[in-house]
């Protein structure tokens, strides 16, 4: 039996009105509200995430923000703290989102740091690795992978480690419609959770780890039969509260 308790994360990106972050909340309250054998979690814009703390704090649905900066207050124009996203009720932060890797050019040193920063502040991080077509087609998805674990996670004790949650997110799977097999998105996750028993011990059981990648209400079902998937992180098929209800639905 799996000591660990399933996640569902919808991430909006840069979609989404103050109006309608509330609309949706309203909708998805309505809908899985009284879901708790997922936990479900919202990741929105900055701008909305005030508005889901009027209609969310109080139930089981988590807020998530999308990014956060390692410092806790001063001279970083631009930047937001884990502390400011805690006062907004957020629970939930992704760090390392291959977009940002990629468009923004995040380093795993810096990500490393945003983890850091949002344990100390008591947000659980959604850490999000994965490998490009190139890295796959040449055989080194692992490596890279695993890589990314071990950088992101470095110096990390155990019982911090534990409070991680990992999103493994092929990025020739982001957005294209093109999921992993869940073979592979199984074989992936279990090669993390290996690497993590290797930093860390016996806690690697007790880490999530989600896939991500295209995941839409008709595939959640097969991915979460797998034994090392514990959830998803979901881009595009969360944007519709309907849609992502019935996707938190099919993975129950
Ligand atoms: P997608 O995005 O579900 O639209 O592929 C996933 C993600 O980028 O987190």
């Amino acid at each position: 039996m799996s000591k660990r308790h399933p996640i569902i994360a919808g991430n909006w990106k840069m979609n989404k009105n103050v109006r309608e972050a509330q609309d949706y909340a309203g909708e998805l309250l309505a809908r899985v509200g009284e879901v708790t054998d997922v936990d479900v979690v919202v990741c929105a814009p900055f701008t909305a995430l005030n508005a889901l703390k009027d209609d969310l704090e109080e139930s089981v649905i988590h807020i998530g923000a999308q990014d956060l900066f390692w410092g806790s207050a001063g001279a970083f124009t631009g930047e937001i703290s884990a502390e400011m996203l805690v006062d907004i009720a957020c629970t939930y932060v992704i760090v390392g989102h291959s977009e940002r890797r990629e468009i923004l050019h995040e380093t795993d040193e810096e990500i490393a740091k945003k983890v850091k920063a949002a344990l100390k502040a008591g947000l659980t991080p959604i850490l999000c690795v994965g490998e490009n077509l190139a890295h796959r087609e040449e055989g080194r998805a692992l490596a890279m992978v695993r890589g990314q674990v071990e950088k992101d996670l470095m110096d990390l004790p155990p019982a911090e480690l534990k409070r991680v949650v990992i999103a493994y997110e092929p990025l020739w799977a982001i957005g294209t419609g093109k999921t992993a097999s869940s073979q592979d998105a199984q074989d992936m996750c279990s090669a993390i959770r290996s690497t993590l028993a290797g930093i860390a011990g016996a806690v690697a059981d007790e880490v999530n780890i989600l896939y991500g990648g295209s995941v839409k209400a008709d595939n959640i079902a097969e991915l979460m039969t797998q034994p090392d998937i514990d959830g998803a992180l979901v881009g595009g098929a969360s944007l519709d509260a309907e849609g992502f209800a019935q996707l938190i639905e099919n993975a129950r």
